[in-house]
């Protein structure tokens, strides 16, 4: 009698595990299937903004800080070593913006890899991908010394090959070496601010005499952005790509938090959406 109960119970545990790990599946599509990470159509927790920004650091990084810091937010900065124009550095990024790269980990920001020279790693061999990642923390490192820490976010650059209609070959050939290196961090592709796009007159990474915050062109910039971040927003999750290599950018960031603010939206930065999604920091998850 003793077994058939047990026999019993198993079958019953046994078919509770399945479907349990039935839905964890349903609820991380993406994540099997390629590197650990976010991807579009992961869970998020709901009336969260995730504000992420890439590219940097340039000329305007400290003026990003300065808002999140006057809107008391924390963000994630997935950072380049060497992907900025020759002109608009001397030697490295990280060297050049040293001190604002401090500051970003003293304020409590996230600091993720954005890889050295910003390439699309979907045509590149497995030891280049690498490489791209691996020199870019080293860089970074070196330069920061005791004020960095090892780069467990990334984010590859154009989010290739996770949001182009490519191959599953090239997609699995990319991940497989993520996954090694760290967690994957993409964004809503609903809440691209579209920063990079259109340029206005004397836009650039560096301050400069020609950009006029007051032109028409200028305004009508942070006035697409500012639509495309709040038209769409209904208390989802949301993670929102900005650059921190465009004066816009800073502009008008204030106002999306304001208005992000007013409809009841919390802040949090990859490090929190790690603790929220897996119990554990972007360090615990990978020593597993
Ligand atoms: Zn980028």
């Amino acid at each position: 009698m003793n077994a058939f109960v047990l026999a019993i119970a198993s079958l019953i545990l046994f078919f509770l595990q399945c479907t349990a790990a039935d839905l964890r599946s349903d609820l991380h599509p993406s994540s099997n299937q390629y590197a650990l990470g976010y991807y579009e159509g992961d869970p998020l927790p709901s009336k969260t903004a995730f504000l992420t920004f890439d590219d940097g650091p340039s000329d305007w990084t400290s003026e990003v800080l300065d808002v999140l810091k006057e809107e008391n937010v924390k963000a994630t900065f997935f950072v380049c070593g060497a992907w900025l124009p020759q002109k608009s550095r001397s030697g490295n990024s990280f060297q050049k913006y040293r001190d604002t790269l401090i500051r970003m980990r003293k304020e409590g920001h996230v600091v993720g890899n954005h890889t050295l020279g910003h390439p699309n790693l979907a045509n590149m061999s497995e030891a280049r991908i690498e490489r791209q990642l691996d020199e870019n923390e080293r860089l970074y490192r070196k330069e920061l010394g005791e004020y960095s820490e090892k780069l467990t976010l990334l984010r590859p650059p154009f989010g290739s090959p996770y949001n182009r209609n490519l191959s599953e070959e090239k997609k699995k050939r990319v991940s497989s070496v993520l996954q090694k290196k760290g967690i994957v961090f993409m964004w809503s592709k609903a809440f691209d601010s579209s920063d990079s796009k259109e340029w206005v007159r004397g836009e650039w990474y560096e301050k400069g005499p020609r950009i006029n915050i007051e032109s028409d062109r200028f305004r009508a910039k942070m006035d697409r952005i500012y639509m495309k971040l709040t038209s769409k927003t209904d208390g989802q999750g949301i993670v929102i790509l900005f650059h921190d290599t465009h004066p816009t950018t800073k502009e008008v960031l204030p106002f999306v938090i304001e208005k992000l603010k007013e409809e009841g939206y919390k802040f949090g930065t990859a490090e929190d959406y790690a603790k929220w999604r897996w119990g554990k920091t972007t360090k615990e998850v990978l020593e597993e």
